[in-house]
């Protein structure tokens, strides 16, 4: 228990928007899109929408609805047990959106479908193709959940002509269990990433860990070293923030320097890009990274 830590002057941050964030703020609002980046009021919209002359529009879109069929106390998804059945258009119509809304780069990523026999996975891999299908340069990325260690349902999406394949393992080891849903684990979500790399060993896989949960250094080096082991490419650490009362509190706002320091801790580790700060997203600027290096 005890008081809620005070938020460090790094946190308080303006949202910087330029004209490209706002062209594309116009012509989401007819698409019926739903992204992250808008419904969890990401700091970074101004940056992965819009940036500089040469930057790449990213942005983070939901498939499969908003009620996730977890619970985990980091995030603040609405739930229940038997969310109403996916739209089976939506693969179709998010595709021709995004042809229509001008990204360079898509991250996919849903909510858990443990109430679905593939947990989803179909429709998420149908939306990838049909994405393809019509714009085959676009960048496509899938954050997927880790379909209870169903190998078959990982395989379905990670076959589908995606170009990264993301899962977060959220923490590390030691606090899985505190910060998790009960039926999430380190130990599967590490399968879900080891499965992608023997399946496709040139896909690039990538994963986020949250800092300022209470775990030890030694506990982030431990991750990062097991990441390694298993060849995953990119990695993204940022500090947690706590979305409602009901949620874990934070326990740490960690320091910018901290988090330059595990930049290049991943830099010497090997991982083909590492990023980290107070503000780093999974998503975070990833299309500007991936036009520039990893896909050329
Ligand atoms: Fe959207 Fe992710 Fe960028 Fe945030 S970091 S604006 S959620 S793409
Ligand atoms: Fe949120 Fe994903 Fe956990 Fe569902 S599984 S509660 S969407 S973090």
């Amino acid at each position: 228990k005890g008081e809620r830590l005070r938020l460090p002057e790094w946190l308080k941050t303006e949202i910087p928007v330029g004209d490209n964030y706002k062209t594309l703020k116009k012509s989401l609002r007819n698409l019926n899109l739903h992204t992250v980046c808008e419904e969890a009021r990401c700091p970074n919209i101004g940056e992965c929408w819009g940036g500089g002359e040469h930057a790449t529009a990213t942005a983070t879109i939901m498939v499969l609805g908003d009620t996730c069929t977890r619970g985990c106390r980091f995030c603040s998804v609405k739930t229940a047990r038997n969310p109403p059945p996916p739209d089976p258009e939506e693969p179709v119509n998010t595709a021709a959106a995004i042809a229509e809304w001008g990204l360079d780069y898509v991250v996919l990523t849903s909510v858990d479908r443990d109430d679905m026999p593939d947990g989803g996975a179909a429709h998420f891999a149908q939306t990838v193709r049909e994405i393809k299908s019509r714009n085959s340069s676009i960048l496509v990325e899938c954050l997927t959940p880790d379909f209870r260690g169903d190998m078959e349902a990982v395989t379905v999406v990670a076959d589908s002509g995606l170009d990264v394949y993301a899962h977060n393992v959220e923490t590390v080891e030691a606090m899985q269990w505190m910060v998790r849903d009960p039926r999430a684990n380190y130990a599967q979500s590490m399968a879900v990433l080891t499965h992608v790399k023997k399946r496709h060993p040139k896909m690039v896989t990538k994963t986020s860990i949250m800092l300022g949960l209470g775990e030890t250094d030694d506990q982030i080096l431990q991750t990062m070293e097991d990441l390694r082991k298993i060849d995953v490419d990119c990695l993204t650490l940022g500090q947690y923030m706590q979305p409602t009362k009901r949620h874990l509190k934070v326990k740490e706002y960690v320091h910018p320097d901290k988090f330059q320091y595990w930049q290049e801790v991943g830099d010497k580790l090997g991982f083909a890009y590492t990023a980290s700060g107070p503000l780093v997203r999974s998503s975070y600027k990833a299309g500007e990274f991936f036009l520039k290096n990893l896909l050329e």
